[in-house]
């Protein structure tokens, strides 16, 4: 394989070296780990703006976990160079990153990018992958995740048990404890997509029906969203009300960070669903090619994607740096805020289907 071919199979990730050998001030890069598959590296890049105080809030995006999603990378991609250009003349940016962090992973699974698949190069889903059983059955057999072996889709691969990650996953674990666990506050979002016909916001959980704790939190933070871009597209919703997962990474880094949290920081885990089911329907022939069922096909589309959600990516670096406002929260708002929120989106599972433990 050579660079012919990889610049072919992986565009994105010639897009994200040539974005790496051109960086603008205060923007630095390093390679979390390599992916050797057939011989050829290929590198996961994650690039890291603002102080290295590990307490300063942070905000980390990451996208193309998912092989056969490249609309996600392409989306991240599209905001780095809208970042890039303004870190190059626009003073305000730079004094943003005087007290926030913003960390980016373009390209978490290149290999899986480059094979066209939704796993890892060793046919791991790397979103089955932690050390994580599912308190509720998924409502479709497999697609939570399964373990009968790396042929079909959602295999959680062999070592999720014991902690032994794929190479992928742990260089993300590394990440999100060393750089996320230590800050006063931090919010991650994953792009994603290929479920539904609208954008989708997800917080945790994805194994189980229950609220998660830092649910007033995210009512908060999704109260600030509302208020800040009344007209926004996005769906705000636990995952679980769609459907439940074993082995989620993010749930996953959540409890971690949940269990071992001795100076009060705020995390919350959020992955963007990009709406796919719409592409297809205005567009039915591409549910033939591979890539369609999970990505825009027409240029006009492509583009409107890719300008969409700028604001949305500019507003979760804003709201990770001034996370007082939703991070802030006395026992009494907890309590009361905790009320809504339950009503809001968990109030449908009462009398729904029985929670069963998890084979
Ligand atoms: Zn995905």
């Amino acid at each position: 394989m050579d660079l012919v071919h990889l610049s072919r199979n992986v565009p994105e990730l010639i897009e994200i070296d040539r974005l790496a050998g051109d960086l603008p001030r205060g923007m630095r890069v390093r390679v979390l780990d390599s992916i050797i598959h057939h011989g050829v590296e290929l590198p996961i890049h994650c690039f890291e703006a603002g102080p290295d105080d590990p307490e300063t809030p942070v905000f980390l995006l990451t996208g193309g976990v998912h092989g056969l999603e490249r609309i996600g990378t392409h989306v991240v991609i599209a905001y780095m160079k809208t970042l890039f250009s303004h870190m190059a003349w626009d003073e305000a940016q730079h004094d943003h990153f005087k007290k926030a962090r913003l960390i980016i992973v373009p390209l978490v699974n290149p290999a899986g990018m480059l094979l066209r698949s939704r796993s890892n190069g060793r046919g791991v889903d790397l979103m089955r992958n932690a050390p994580v059983e599912a308190v509720h059955n998924s409502w479709v057999p497999f697609v939570g995740g399964h373990r009968l072996g790396p042929f079909m889709a959602w295999y959680r691969g062999a070592g999720a048990d014991e902690g032994a990650m794929e190479k992928e996953s742990q260089a993300l674990e590394e990440l999100v404890r060393s750089k996320l666990f230590p800050a006063k506050a931090a919010i991650s979002l994953d792009v994603h997509s290929g479920f539904g016909t609208v954008d989708r916001l997800w917080f945790p959980y994805a194994k189980s029906r229950d609220p998660f704790p830092s649910l007033a939190e995210v009512y908060r933070l999704n109260a600030l969203l509302d208020r800040s871009y009344p007209n926004h597209i996005y769906k705000v919703e636990p995952q679980s009300l769609n459907y439940t997962t074993h082995g989620d990474l993010w749930d996953y880094f959540y409890d971690q960070h949940h269990a071992s949290n001795s100076h009060g920081g705020a995390y919350l885990p959020l992955a963007l669903e990009l709406g796919s089911w719409l592409w297809v329907k205005k567009n039915p022939l591409q549910i033939f090619s591979l890539l369609g069922a999970f990505n825009p096909i027409i240029r006009h589309r492509y583009q409107r994607i890719l300008r969409r959600h700028l604001a949305l990516l500019d507003f979760m670096t804003r709201a990770a740096a001034s996370h007082g406002i939703w991070s802030k929260l006395s026992e009494a708002e907890r309590k009361e805020i905790n009320e809504k929120a339950h009503d809001r989106w968990y109030s449908e599972f009462e009398g729904a289907l029985p929670s069963f433990a998890a084979k």
